[in-house]
């Protein structure tokens, strides 16, 4: 049997040789009490390299993002989001259950918000209203398929947010896919943003692992928070090792994964039952079938063939690369894609 070449997500990766023994080298102490060294080194390298004052590290993406909405909003308040977001679809409605906060919910291109599309839903003064208080931006966008914000998009929301008094966020979950992509520097987000969350075990490979990065003041609510929610870990130096060894090793090579989806994303077109494939930015496809047949009977049929694969629609399939696809699978994806029969 040939490996199975997975492409549900590029959270499935398995830590590295070089990876877990960086982890099992790792100086560790309780972090609750604030004395596990690698888990500061973590958040510091972070905070430093998007030039915001501090980080926390928090077992998940769902909970980074989940701690800054709390911290950003009121209860009463509203979030101003894409309908796509990963904030409101899967977080299990987090932002009702913690921030006792609503939701606006925009239409934006591929996910992709405007000042134009922002500037209308910010709610007027008046009792009726919830109180318009935070903006959350998604970067790469997942359900657009690994759409990419540019600093140049995202500097005129932040200067809607200023004159409105609204705080913005940054869901960063694969917020290095779109560096590599786009050529942006990290170091200019800080300016920009209030908080960002930013995902270790996406494409770069860690077990485990998100940071969130904001000022130092919002980074003392958030420790309360995460710790209220369950997160404060005790020698979490071991999994924080493995996010500082995936930021020295892993960031660049992310391009790799842009270009194998994008090799994929020529072969997808030609296959027989493809109806049109979302243009590619980074590592993310997502491919529409044609009337023949239903994304369900293609991702059996692919998963005979020892390729795994999502539906994200009755129509929609979803192919992430990640660093386990090798140049070997790209080609063997490819073969199986012009010879399956459904
Ligand atoms: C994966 C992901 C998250 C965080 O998810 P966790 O599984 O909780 O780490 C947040 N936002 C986006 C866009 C994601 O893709």
């Amino acid at each position: 049997m040939d490996k199975i070449i997975d492409f549900r997500s590029d959270t499935v990766t398995k830590p590295t040789a070089q990876m877990l023994e960086a982890m099992m080298a790792a100086k560790v102490g309780d972090d609750v009490f604030g004395e596990d060294e690698t888990v500061v080194k973590l958040e510091e390298k972070l905070a430093d390299l998007f030039n915001m004052e501090a980080g926390l590290f928090c077992p998940s993406g769902t909970m980074s993002n989940q701690i800054a909405i709390k911290c950003f909003t009121q209860p009463l308040d509203e979030v101003i989001c894409d309908q796509t977001a990963h904030v409101y679809r899967y977080e299990g409605g987090g932002i009702a259950f913690n921030s006792q906060a609503s939701v606006r919910l925009l239409n934006g291109n591929r996910g992709i918000l405007t000042p134009e599309l922002i500037e209308p839903e910010i709610n007027e003064e008046n009792i009726h209203y919830p109180v318009s208080s935070l903006v959350v931006l998604e970067n790469t966008v997942n359900k657009g398929g690994g759409k990419c914000y540019r600093l140049k998009d995202i500097e005129p929301i932040h200067n809607l947010c200023t004159i409105k008094g609204l705080k913005l966020h940054l869901d960063g979950a694969r917020i290095f896919n779109a560096l590599v992509a786009t050529g942006d520097k990290a170091a200019d987000y800080g300016k920009y943003f209030d908080g960002i969350s930013v995902c270790l075990s996406k494409g770069l490979g860690a077990p485990i692992g998100s940071v969130l990065l904001a000022s130092k003041e919002t980074i003392k609510q958030a420790k309360r928070i995460r710790k209220v929610m369950g997160g404060g870990m005790r020698q979490a130096g071991y999994l924080a090792a493995a996010g500082i060894y995936a930021l020295d090793h892993h960031v660049e090579r992310l391009s790799i994964d842009h270009e194998h989806a994008k090799t994929l994303q020529k072969a997808l077109k030609e296959a027989s039952f493809v109806q049109s494939v979302m243009p590619v930015e980074t590592n993310i496809i997502l491919f529409d079938v044609n009337e023949k047949v239903t994304a369900q009977q293609v991702v059996a049929a692919l998963k005979k063939q020892g390729i795994l694969c999502n539906t994200t629609s009755s129509r929609t399939i979803r192919w992430v690369t990640h660093l386990e696809i090798t140049p070997a699978d790209v080609d063997r994806a490819i073969s199986v894609l012009k010879s399956i029969k459904i």
